[in-house]
């Protein structure tokens, strides 16, 4: 077993230690994953965790990870569990999932139901349907000929047609913020 891995054993081992003692009795280490990771700690339903160990933080594709894993797991809640420096007591380390998450976790907490599926814009279309512009490259004036689309309306997908782009307009990210 490799160093790294072991780190990662030890890790997740302490956080399986914490949850129980937390209350959470269940808790324990998926030693099988199968084709489809579902994170690194069972016994939690509708939490996945994904435990890491890493000098380098990257918690970008860490928490991408993790919700990747909540959709395998056809979980509601994805989060990463990450070691800080200088503590061996998972109960001083971090936490880190997205504000979705965090929204979903609160409206939990709060007894608040999930509100409907906002329909989101995600780019506008030509009315032929030549021509597809993500949210960063909508002609300035969209016109009448300027439809809006949503997710819905992309059953196949679709990439932004602006020469210097080419993105995905379902990837991209909220705030034309490029993903
Ligand atoms: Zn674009």
């Amino acid at each position: 077993m490799s160093r790294s891995k072991n780190k990662g054993t030890a890790a997740e081992t302490a956080v399986v230690r914490f949850l129980r003692a937390a209350g959470f009795t269940q808790a324990e280490r998926r030693t099988l994953s199968g084709a489809q990771d579902r994170g690194d700690i069972a016994g939690v339903p509708g939490v996945v965790i994904e435990v890491k160990n890493c000098a380098r933080q990257e918690l970008p594709a860490w928490v991408a990870e993790a919700e990747l894993e909540r959709d395998n797991d056809r979980a509601s809640l994805g989060v990463v569990w990450h070691k800080r420096r200088g503590t061996t007591d998972p109960g001083r380390w971090f936490v880190t999932m997205s504000g979705d998450q965090f929204a979903a976790l609160l409206r939990e907490q709060q007894g608040l139901p999930t509100p409907a599926v906002e329909e989101r814009i995600v780019a506008y279309r030509s009315l032929g349907g030549r021509i597809l512009r993500c949210l960063n490259h909508v002609p300035p004036e969209p016109g009448d000929d300027f439809v809006p689309v949503t997710s819905d309306d992309l059953p196949d997908g679709g990439l932004c047609t602006h020469p210097q782009c080419g993105v995905d307009v379902l990837i991209q990210r909220q705030g034309g913020e490029a993903a």
